[in-house]
Formats: structure tokens, sequence, C-alpha cells
């Protein structure tokens, strides 16, 4: 037995352990009765058109065949019109690579990237806790960066970090936990710096940008399509947040057009799918996607959650970034300890992670996915709980 998988599937995520405590505590008192916001599950419904169109497709024996490894030749076209047309950057259909969600776009783009044990891949603290099982997966070493104090990319942070073993770094906005977006100046810092390292060092640094919540913005934000502004990017994007699919498993790989050998670098993306078996993305949600491609669930319900749940936990004192995108609210702990605050709430049936899964100490993870009905509900819970404190 791999004695490292055999510790990965008995280490269960500590955010998959809070979601089960939820499910018994659900079955004790009620679902109504407990404020669940430990999972990353979206709320409202895939859009209507989507049902409509999987009504229609279902029915075709055709839609349920082996598509090529990379996905339907046709969905890759429409995968690829949409990003020209929307981020004006001429991407060819032949550097799309359609995969089973994000999560499988991240290891297949890693694998593709990480060619020896001495490389370090970097991620950004607060991070997304799966990318370092991923990472360490490819036998690479993860190499953590601070943000700063607003939870934006620190440039200075980065450049103590960036030895010639970095080969990749990861940069997730809208971010999951903080629900950052990083503005134009902010990744133009980061993009200057590494240029200037590739230089020094004589290869490519690949970004790997993780996108599954690029359309989920409030207000006027603007998400910068990194591959505009960086040659060596790759996008991984999922469908699972911004159409409500994330049983569905469906997401693809872009490699920017600019990349230095672009089309070598596609071909391995291609060999690292193929060697972990996710060639030929589910083809019903292929088909469906491309069919309504720009569409999204409706987002009022996260609008109104982020700030309602802002509005409130500021007035009790708490210490909150206001989230420009994503559904999630990063909240500083009383007396930094997020530990001590997790156990707290659940005696008020609240459920929040503790940041250290993330990365960093101190700060607890509010996920909003949830109806405006649990939020309003667990307002006067916030306020019994944070009565502990005073
Ligand atoms: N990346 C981030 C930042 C996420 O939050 C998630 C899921 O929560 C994923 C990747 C994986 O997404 P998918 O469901 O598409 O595999």
């Amino acid at each position: 037995m791999n004695e490292k998988m055999l510790k990965l599937g008995k280490n269960r995520s500590a955010i998959r352990e809070i979601f089960e405590f939820g499910n018994k505590l659900r079955a004790e008192i009620g679902a109504e009765n407990v404020y669940d916001f430990s999972l990353g599950n979206p709320y409202p419904p895939a859009p209507d058109c989507l049902t409509e169109t999987l009504e229609k497709l279902i029915k075709n024996p055709a839609v349920h065949a082996y598509t090529s490894a990379p996905g339907a030749q046709s969905v890759r076209e429409a995968v690829a019109n949409s990003i020209s047309t929307r981020f004006g950057l001429a991407q060819p259909s032949s550097l799309i690579y359609m995969t089973a969600g994000a999560a499988a776009s991240l290891c297949s783009v890693l694998s593709a990237t990480v060619a020896c044990k001495d490389d370090k891949v970097v991620v950004f603290a607060p991070y997304f806790p799966e990318y370092k099982v991923f990472i360490e997966a490819t036998g690479a070493t993860v190499s953590e960066v601070m943000c700063n104090d607003k939870f934006l990319l620190d440039r200075d942070n980065l450049e103590k970090a960036l030895d010639k073993n970095v080969v990749a770094l990861i940069i997730n906005s809208p971010n999951n936990p903080t629900g950052a977006v990083y503005p134009k100046e902010n990744l133009q810092e980061i993009f200057d710096l590494l240029e200037k390292k590739e230089k020094e060092y004589g290869h490519p640094i690949i970004v790997i940008c993780d996108e599954p919540y690029r359309e989920l913005v409030y207000g006027d934000i603007d998400v910068p399509y990194i591959p505009t502004m960086c040659k060596n990017s790759v996008v991984c994007y999922s469908y699972s947040k911004v159409m409500s699919l994330p049983g569905e498993r469906i997401g693809y790989v872009a490699v920017s057009p600019n990349m230095d050998n672009a089309y070598d670098y596609f071909s391995a993306v291609c060999g690292a799918g193929r060697s972990l078996g996710y060639v030929c993305a589910p083809s019903l949600f292929q088909f469906a996607v491309a069919e309504n491609i720009d569409k999204t669930s409706d987002f009022t319900t996260y609008a109104n959650n982020g700030k309602t749940l802002y509005n409130h936990l500021t007035k009790l004192g708490l210490d909150c970034v206001n989230p420009d995108g994503a559904f999630y609210l990063f909240v500083k702990a009383p007396f930094l300890n997020a530990e001590e605050f997790c156990e707290k709430a659940k005696k008020y049936n609240i459920l929040l992670v503790p940041s250290t899964s993330f990365g960093v100490s101190g700060y607890v993870r509010i996920s909003y996915c949830v109806s405006e009905k649990t939020v309003n509900a667990s307002l006067p819970a916030f306020t019994e709980l944070m009565k502990e404190y005073k």
C-alpha cells in the first residue's frame, strides 16, 4: 500500500469533518436550526436554460459516447470563442482541454509542469487547502507566501520565496477563502517580478490561474484576465460554482497562446490528463455548458448574504474582509484564537471553518452559499456568541 495515499485517505479535510458534524446535528435538532457555513456548495440552482438543454440532450444517444480525449471539438471551439470575445485574446480551440472540474484541471496542469523533485510551486496564503495535496502528489514542494494585510498578493514576500527551483505559482482570484479579487496593479507588480526572475534563472515560471469563481463578483469589480497580462499562464476553470454544477464535474484548461512553447505545453497537459485518467470529461455536461457558454446562476442570494453578514458581524465588533467576489467571508477570530471561536460557535449551532487549513492562523471562514433565510436566522445566534467575549 502507498503510505502517503493511505494517510491522505484516512485524514479527511477539516472542512469535510465539520460538514459531517453538521449532518449529525441536523438529524438531532432539524436542518432549519443549524447554521452551517462550512462547505462551498453553491446555493442557487443551475440556470433554467441549462436544465432545458439537458432535457433535450439526454435523449440523444450520441451525447453519451466518448468524446476526443481533450473534449469534443465543437465544445472546445465554444469555450475558445467565448474567451476570445470576452477577453480580447485570440484563444485557439487547440489549446483547450475539457476536464472534470477545477480539481482535475489543476492536477493535470501541475503534473504537466513539475519535472523533478526539487521543483517548487508557490501558493499565496491563505489558500484553498487542496492545493497542497495536488502539488505534493506531483513530488514538488509547496512554497507558501503570505498575502499582505488586505489579503492581496505581496510582491516583497514573493521575491523572498522566488528561488531558481520555483517552476509555477497558483493565483486564485476571486479568492477562496478571503473573497478578495486582485486588481490589475497588484497583479502587474507580480508579473513584472516574474519576468525579471525568468530572465535571471533562464526558465519560465508558469502562472496557474485557478478561476472557479471568475464571474462571481459583486458590483462593478473587474477581474483581469491574467493571460492578457502574463504570457506564461494557464487558466484552470470550472463551471462548479458559476453554473451551480459542482457534482457534475465539468471545467477546462486554457493554455495561453502567448506561452513559450504553448503547443508543447498543451501536449504535456494532454499527457498528464492521460496518465491521471482525466480524459474525455463528462460528455453530457461538455455539450450542455457549450450551449449555454456565458450563462451563470443568479447570484442575488450571495450578494445579499455577503452584505447582511458583513454588516452584522462588523457591528458586533468583528474584523472582516468585505468580499468583492466568491461566497466567503474571512473573519478575524477574537484574540486570534480561531479554534476556540469555532468551538464556541458550535454551542449556538453555527458551523465555521478555522483558517489553519488555509495556511494562516487566527481567522475563520464563513461560506455564505446558503439561503437568505438561514443567514437571517443565524444573526441572533452570532449576537449571543459574541456576548461570550464581552
Ligand atoms: N479551486 C478553488 C479555489 C476552489 O474553491 C475549489 C472548490 O471549492 C476548487 C478549485 C475545485 O473546484 P471543482 O469543484 O471545479 O473541482
